[in-house]
């Protein structure tokens, strides 16, 4: 993984690794999350790779019933269903992300602006062990 291309792939290699890594314009300091190869505020082209600290609040949420396939796949569904949710962070970012450890059975328990920090998820076994972000009430 070569650190100076500002992917999704790479910005999931740094997950693997249980960091939460943003882009930043090297020009203006804009940080981008996902992470983005090119400055949306001063066209800058110079990015470099900052770690958040992965804590933030809850600013909108969801409970998913109808999963898409790889939550099926990880158990979720019908049944089961699985809160996401859009956690702001520091810097005025956010990001889309599972929240995990709130009651989906009960969604008006579940409350915006409610301190979260970031968990790392694994899903799936050897080869395709896969880390995935998600979110948890900070304790
Ligand atoms: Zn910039």
């Amino acid at each position: 993984m070569r650190e100076d291309q500002f992917t999704q792939a790479a910005f999931y290699a740094h997950l693997a690794e249980h960091r939460l890594m943003a882009s930043a314009c090297t020009n203006c300091g804009k940080k981008f999350l996902p992470p983005r190869p090119l400055c949306t505020a001063c066209y800058g082209e110079e990015m470099e790779w900052v770690e958040l600290e992965g804590v933030g609040e809850l600013q909108a949420f969801t409970v998913v019933h109808i999963a898409p396939t790889a939550m099926l796949e990880a158990g979720y569904g019908r049944d089961n269903p699985y809160c996401s949710g859009i956690v702001k962070l520091e810097n005025g970012l956010s990001i889309s992300a599972q929240i995990l450890d709130v009651d989906v059975t009960r969604p008006e328990s579940i409350v915006i602006g409610t301190p979260v920090q970031v968990e790392f998820i694994e899903r799936g076994e050897g080869e395709t062990v896969k880390t995935l972000l998600g979110f948890r009430p900070a304790t």
